[in-house]
């Protein structure tokens, strides 16, 4: 999107000249690109100061202005607390939903139990939010049209109440999940906070997400940071992801609360939520494509066998272009295609570019599916045999440039390698416990 463009207006300008000068200029390139983005001043600063003492450290240059970049950019978004979905040791792992009214708050819980349904846990979902009559109602349907299971209290009045039952319940039924929805308000206000925080007391929420909308931009960190103060939250979770936000919130967030982004939601279906893992973040900003999440992401869909065979195959590093145009079929089962766009090499500049695509018709794709077309088998099975003459022979077959093939090649290689980090057994612990 908006930050990948600049980042690599950012290094390309720093092609030529390695010198001081060159750097300071990508530098000064980078930082307008930042706060055009909306990226917080403090932010900015302070990435660039961290981008800057990583590159003279390493001896200016191209290459280690790149790196520089991705080391800086982990360590930024990264915040201490748990990452993706954590499992207690001992079940069920309750998880209180926080945040302003119409952030997102109950469409983000049901995203959330589809996530977790789709990972074979057993999830249950409190109505706590009785401020509102249409709210339990709004519930009651979500869940049943995902298959969720509800409990709710329509003679309740009070939430407390109604979040311990549940919380019995989840206990009783042998639940993996309680996810409790809550009340929220157009302002953070006493009453509010104080609804909430008996809330929290009544059920010591192992996990309390904070949901903040992204289009409200600089104001979501503000409020995510006084909930953070009067609740402590552990996790946030920026929804709108997919609306007209210039991605900015997303890069600061946790480090401006202190607290780890741990989801983003990137459309109104159920499926439209993706865990935040900040590797794999910069490898989409870097425009490498997220083959991880993407493998994840169809894996729900396509069937078990085949996922498992995938998972395999991205684990020896043998992931090939036969895999990827699988991958690509599957994907037109997905929900939100502008969001899977980005996690695809060659294609991650495209998402934002476009509201609407049209994949199978779009220029980048049969220009993948050209070249593609133009390995033979063998070299679909194995992207390693791709040396310069055969390079040569698929620009022509597929009637590109060979400049255009080799950047498809080296996303395709920086993804699979990012792919192949996160699959491995001493990949992050809670990886694995979100995959379940
Ligand atoms: P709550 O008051 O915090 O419970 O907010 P809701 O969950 O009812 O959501 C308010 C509105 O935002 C609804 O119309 C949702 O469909 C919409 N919404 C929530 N999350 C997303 C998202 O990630 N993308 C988009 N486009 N819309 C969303
Ligand atoms: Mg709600």
């Amino acid at each position: 999107g908006v930050l990948s463009e600049s980042f690599k207006t950012a290094v390309n300008k720093l092609r030529f000249a390695d010198d001081d000068k060159a750097l300071k200029n990508a530098l000064e390139t980078l930082k307008k690109a930042l706060l055009k983005a909306d990226v917080h001043h403090k932010v900015t600063k302070e990435l660039l100061q961290r981008v800057e003492a990583h590159t003279k450290q390493a001896g200016i240059g191209q290459e280690a202005f790149l790196n520089a970049i991705k080391h800086s950019l982990a360590e930024i978004l990264t915040a201490p607390g748990n990452q993706g979905f954590v499992y207690t040791s001992k079940p069920p792992t309750v998880v209180l939903m926080s945040g302003l009214q119409g952030s997102g708050k109950t469409t983000t819980t049901v995203k959330l139990g589809t996530y977790l349904k789709l990972r074979k846990k057993k999830v249950l979902i409190a109505a706590c939010d009785l401020q509102r009559l249409a709210a339990v109602e709004q519930l009651k349907q979500l869940c049943a049209q995902h298959e969720l299971d509800l409990f709710y209290d329509e003679s309740g009045s009070d939430p407390v109440d109604v979040a311990k039952k549940a919380l019995e319940k989840a206990k009783s039924g042998l639940y993996d999940v309680l996810l409790v929805d809550t009340a929220g308000r157009l302002a953070i206000d006493e009453a509010l906070m104080a609804q909430i925080k008996a809330v929290h007391k009544a059920i010591a929420p192992h996990e309390v997400f904070y949901v903040a909308d992204a289009l409200s931009g600089q104001d979501a960190v503000k409020t995510a940071a006084s909930f953070h103060e009067a609740l402590g939250i552990t996790g946030v979770v920026l929804s709108k992801y997919d609306g007209d936000t210039k991605g900015g919130v997303a890069l600061g967030i946790a480090h401006q609360v202190g607290v780890p982004l741990r989801f983003i939601g990137v459309g109104e279906k159920a499926a439209d939520l993706e865990a935040f893992l900040p590797e794999r973040i910069v490898g989409r900003i870097m425009g490498e494509g997220d083959l991880a999440t993407l493998a994840e992401k169809t894996n729900a869909v396509i069937d078990e066998k085949k996922a498992k065979l995938m998972n395999k195959k991205i684990k020896k590093g043998e992931f090939n272009f036969n895999d990827f145009l699988d991958q690509m079929e599957s994907m037109k089962k997905l929900g939100s295609m502008k969001s899977m766009l980005g996690m695809i090499p060659g294609l991650s500049g495209m998402a934002d570019k476009l509201k609407d695509v049209d994949l199978e018709n779009s220029v980048e794709m049969k220009r993948i599916k050209a070249m593609i077309g133009s390995m033979t088998l063998k070299e679909r099975e194995a992207p390693a045999l791709l040396n310069n003459s055969r390079k040569r022979r698929i620009a022509t077959g597929a009637g590109l440039s060979q400049v255009e093939v080799n950047r498809f090649l080296k996303q395709f290689q920086n993804a699979a390698k990012m792919a192949k980090k996160f699959s491995g057994k001493k990949g992050m612990q809670d990886l694995q416990a979100m995959l379940g």
